[in-house]
């Protein structure tokens, strides 16, 4: 079954040749997912989720480190309910898939599938939420939600994908703004400390808001062919929903006051966004805080004396030591084994073989930068510990550099729609729908967000000419 490297290299395509194409290849040949018969809708096989509980875990433990806990809400939604906020539905409908029948009966109302949970959790919260004392109130959900797409791709776009939104309510607009920013830093954090993908924060355009929301920020993300990637957004829906589902509470001068509400969610997008930020041709090249093996041992010339033996102990060693390792003592043959291992983006090879134990050694071989290191066996663990960070940091970095070398800033109409074809253009714009569509019609760009970074280039705005507001983040997206 043995098949040498390149042959086995060329069944990705290349990502400078055909872009969608690797990222296909990439997923399916990893074994991250399947297409299942309902289109639209993913399979996520273990080593895909694999990634998602690591992400989770992460996450979770930063959420509730930030006060939240996690609850459960209904699948379904009342129809009644879904309506009561009029631009929230309006956002939704398009997407929303509905039950009608509960066996062989028509129910007397039909029931959404929830596309996310504001509707159903607010009518809780009205019921939940009685005095200044039982606020703010931190929930998160873990959840599956279910958007009816006409195209999709997996993990990118599906019309079923898994995510956590967290829903706050609280007594102040000023508190509400405060949790909205909060978790927003929480995302970026998490995207750069875990993820090693660095993102630009903002706020989204009054078009590319959430449907509902006072005002939505957002972290973009730039792939490797240019195109931005929304990995979470935070939204401030001010009193919209509370007025819309009767959240009140009474204060402490025992006044009866509308709540200020919250939502923000992050969803399994992301690990698209890993595999189009981090991978090259070979495959994936997984971060090491999110892949499911950090470590992979293994043993050269198995038969030759002491090889097995000497594998599992330093594979004993790492696992003691809280990395996540696999021994990988197949009968494939060794060439085989580094490239499955390659393409899966693990990011530490450990070769030890007849030599590597004379010398007391062990080869260790960098998945983001190729580099063969051999390395003592005494205290190895604690090297493979460092070379993680290492490797961690390596990735953002080189994430920055690309991000940084494809934006640029366009002062006129003309540079703007090349910088586009490219990557980011930060220019400056009016903040009027009407532009913000015909500069999507020409170009394919959207507003991507307005950063907090701001930065004054012109005057006027790049596409019609009129005051400029804001400098603006402009992209392709996904
Ligand atoms: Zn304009």
């Amino acid at each position: 079954m043995a098949k040498n490297n390149q042959e086995f290299v060329t069944q990705i395509a290349s990502r400078s040749e055909d872009f969608p194409q690797w990222y296909t290849d990439v997923i399916k040949k990893t074994d991250m997912v399947d297409y299942s018969d309902v289109k639209g809708f993913m399979v996520i096989k273990p080593y895909g989720y694999g990634v998602w509980e690591l992400m989770q875990s992460e996450m979770d433990a930063r959420f509730k480190a930030t006060g939240h806990k996690n609850a459960y809400f209904p699948l379904l939604i009342p129809e009644s309910l879904l309506i009561k906020e009029a631009e929230h539905v309006e956002g939704f409908a398009p997407e929303v898939a509905w039950v009608t029948h509960g066996g062989s009966e028509e129910l007397p109302e039909r029931l959404c599938i929830r596309p996310t949970s504001e509707t159903i959790i607010c009518s809780m919260y009205s019921k939940w939420i009685q005095s200044y004392r039982d606020l703010p109130l931190l929930i998160n959900q873990w959840a599956n939600v279910v958007r009816w797409e006409k195209s999709t791709r997996p993990f990118l776009r599906t019309s079923e994908f898994l995510w956590q939104e967290g829903h706050t309510a609280h007594a102040t607009f000023e508190d509400a703004q405060e949790e909205t920013i909060r978790m927003l830093e929480v995302y970026r954090e998490f995207s750069e400390n875990v993820l090693a993908i660095p993102v630009v924060v903002g706020r989204k355009s009054e078009k590319e808001k959430f449907a509902g929301a006072y005002a939505t920020y957002t972290m973009e993300a730039m792939m490797q062919d240019g195109k931005a990637l929304q990995m979470g957004t935070s939204h401030n829906l001010s009193d919209h929903f509370a007025r819309a589902y009767d959240i009140t509470y009474l204060s402490k001068e025992g006044k009866l006051e509308y709540c200020y509400t919250t939502s923000w969610g992050t969803s399994t997008r992301m690990i698209g966004g890993i595999i189009m930020v981090h991978g090259d041709d070979r495959g994936l090249v997984l971060p090491p805080k999110a892949a499911p093996v950090q470590a992979v041992v293994l043993p050269i010339a198995m038969h030759k004396e002491g090889v097995r033996e000497k594998a599992g102990e330093l594979f004993d060693m790492l696992k003691k030591a809280g990395i996540r390792a696999e021994l990988d003592d197949g009968d494939q043959s060794a060439g085989w084994k580094f490239n499955q291992w390659e393409m899966k983006g693990v990011p530490l090879r450990i070769e030890v073989g007849p030599k590597d134990i004379e010398k007391n050694q062990a080869v260790l071989v960098r998945r983001d930068n190729l580099e063969k290191l051999f390395v003592p066996m005494d205290g190895i663990a604690g090297t493979v510990e460092e070379l993680l960070k290492d490797i961690h940091v390596g990735l953002y970095k080189k994430a920055l550099a690309m991000r940084e070398s494809k934006t640029v800033e366009a002062s006129d109409f003309e540079e703007f729609s090349q910088g586009v074809k490219n990557g980011f253009v930060k220019a400056m714009w009016c903040g009027e729908r009407e532009c913000e569509t015909s500069i999507k019609e020409k170009t394919g760009a959207t507003t991507r967000c307005i950063p907090f970074e701001q930065r004054h280039i012109t005057d006027k705005c790049v596409h019609c000419g009129k005051e400029a507001k804001h400098m603006v983040f402009f992209a392709r997206a996904y």
